[in-house]
């Protein structure tokens, strides 16, 4: 064959599919792979389930080996499914699939749950001596890092009675949120015809270069949130409540600690950071009156925030696989590499077609298989940079799934955004450093500040407005809609000083943002990697070449070791007091190129 789908030089990346035939030959052999995979945990709960106690170091070896087995497995053909049903979900035969998997998957996860917590149970000088065998030794941190959560864990039928009765007293009021978020729709006329509008193309607008577009789709928002707002802040009041009474059954001392714990970090260096970020707001306002110049205004108005500056040229497929082979390879020519892999073995799927998913994603597939990425290029520079996130994503997986085992490859929420952020950071640099176009170096420097803006300064005001919604809650005041509007206003206008005008819709701005609802202070982990991205990329700068290597083997540390231990050794003490410094001296050097 000299034909490659990958090297397309058609528009969109016509042709660009990958190919899943080395994750199973088809859907009846997935099937047979899920069957042989229930099997085996069948077995593996007959042979171990009541035992968990009394294993010593080889033979918690052998169960692990055994469980990474069967993880392995079960991966491998659950990924295959979920692939295929990503680039045709309309195919009966691929949903069929992908909803046998689910089932499959929850069946293996009731069948295997006794091991974890019969872990849990075994006392903590046995377990301390089983996991300091040297035969479990690549599998300690998963070992000792799953017993984290055993002080807070309940008896057996107490766990049990809340994770019953948790459908309606917790789930339900979520699905509530997502059914009123997501249905909402509201008509829109943004110059071509009015149509219906959801929340999601609404805010789509606010990068309109038409800056009465912009206004508009914004307060057509915020006139349809307002009637459901009453609803949304019930929704979160009960939440709320809900789990600060599981907090104190649990003897959880503060809100953000069963976030922290699943994080693995100490509660003083998020804290830490959190101020640290709140003590640079000024580095943004600065960016919005030097942004208001560039745009011709007076002052920023909310939504001028994201309004674009300059016009990046478009970059067809085959120019960004040579964009991110040449800057992947500055960085370090083993990397490079792993991506060229990607587009060999066509484990992207890049051409954006009817019955496909949106967006970008890379999938780990399974410790004992390769990456595969999805997204939809579309010829924007923009696309160059989903590419080379995904495909970061995808050196962390590739090293980490080669150097560890399955139950140790995965790394936790805190850092899985450091490496897709770190290559973007690679290419704008090389980008930077060759592009001639005026219009595309403007977009490409705007886009770098705003990107760390909208990460590192934004998602630490909403974690902010969490913090302060928790402590009223807990102090016994209702969280209704006006009182969250005025928190989430002060903690706002903490951040835009006066360097931008807020309208009075924008009250209403806490009330769409599902991380609230799903998962309490998950926002503040994009905080933490972007900040620790931007400090690895400073000491690559000072170190040069050198730093590729030591970058590597972080990658291949995959999930072996918690946040502050995976770091060190790449110089960045996430426990001292300057921790934050290099990064934000990194966003001042940004922002005096975005501003020039
Ligand atoms: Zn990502």
């Amino acid at each position: 064959m000299t034909t490659d789908a990958s090297t397309t030089n058609e528009p969109n990346a016509a042709g660009v599919h990958w190919d899943l035939s080395p994750l199973a030959a088809d859907a009846a052999a997935a099937r047979a792979g899920l069957a042989e995979g229930l099997d085996r945990c069948r077995a593996f709960a007959e042979r171990y389930r009541g035992r968990v106690a009394d294993l010593d170091g080889p033979a918690m070896a052998a169960a692990l080996a055994e469980l990474a087995g069967i993880d392995n497995l079960l991966s491998r053909v659950g990924s295959y499914a979920h692939l295929r049903e990503s680039v045709d979900v309309t195919a009966e035969e691929n949903r069929d699939l992908s909803t046998a998997m689910d089932q499959g998957m929850v069946e293996a996860g009731n069948l295997l749950r006794f091991f974890e917590l019969e872990w849990l149970d075994v006392d903590d000088a046995k377990a301390q001596a089983v996991a300091d065998a040297p035969e479990v030794a690549r599998d300690r941190h998963h070992l000792v890092s799953l017993r984290r959560f055993a002080p807070f864990t309940l008896s057996e039928p107490e766990e049990r009675m809340l994770s019953e009765r948790s459908p309606a007293a917790a789930s339900a009021w979520q699905t509530l949120f997502s059914q009123v978020v997501s249905t909402l729709e509201v008509p829109f006329d943004p110059g071509d015809g009015e149509t219906p509008h959801t929340v999601d193309r609404l805010l789509a607008y606010v990068r309109n270069d038409d800056r009465a577009v912009r206004r508009r789709a914004l307060e057509t928002l915020y006139a349809a949130l307002e009637p459901h707002t009453p609803t949304l802040a019930h929704c979160y009041d009960t939440l709320v409540g809900d789990r600060l009474a599981m907090d104190r059954l649990r003897g959880h001392g503060d809100p953000m600690d069963p976030t922290h714990l699943r994080n693995e970090l100490d509660r003083d260096v998020v804290g830490n950071m959190m101020a640290a970020v709140e003590r640079h707001y000024d580095l943004a306002q600065r960016w919005f009156r030097a942004k208001a110049t560039l745009l011709g205004l007076d002052r920023l108005e909310l939504w001028d925030q994201y309004a674009p500056l300059g016009d990046a040229r478009a970059v067809r497929y085959d120019e960004a696989q040579r964009i991110i082979d040449t800057s992947f390879g500055r960085f370090s020519p083993d990397i490079a590499g792993i991506a060229r892999g990607f587009f060999d073995e066509r484990r992207v799927d890049a051409e954006p077609r009817a019955g496909k998913r949106g967006g970008a994603f890379c999938a780990s597939v399974a410790q004992d298989a390769r990456p595969y990425v999805l997204m939809n290029y579309t010829d924007q520079m923009n696309d160059v940079m989903t590419l080379a996130h995904e495909l970061g994503h995808g050196m962390h997986f590739t090293l980490s799934n080669r150097d560890q085992t399955a139950l140790s490859t995965h790394t936790g929420l805190a850092l899985a955004e450091v490496p897709s952020t770190f290559a973007e950071l690679v290419t704008f640099d090389h980008l930077l450093a060759t592009e001639t176009d005026a219009g595309t170096r403007r977009a490409l420097v705007c886009e770098r500040v705003e990107g760390a803006f909208a990460t590192v300064f934004r998602q630490t005001v909403l974690a902010r407005y969490e913090q302060r919604a928790y402590a009223a809650r807990a102090e016994g005041q209702t969280l209704t809609a006006d009182r969250l509007s005025e928190i989430w206003m002060e903690c706002n206008r903490a951040y835009y000083g006066d360097a931008m005008d807020l309208p009075d819709g924008y009250r209403l701005g806490w009330s769409y943002i599902p991380h609230f609802i799903s998962t309490r202070f998950y926002t503040y982990a994009y905080v933490f990697a972007h900040l620790v991205t931007l400090a690895l990329y400073a000491r690559y700068r000072q170190e040069g070449p050198e730093f590729g290597a030591r970058y590597m083997q972080f990658l291949g540390r995959g999930g072996s070791g918690a946040p502050a231990e995976l770091l060190a050794p790449l110089g960045v003490d996430i426990a001292a007091p300057d921790a934050w410094d290099a990064g934000f001296a990194e966003m001042e050097r940004m922002i005096a190129e975005a501003s020039a």
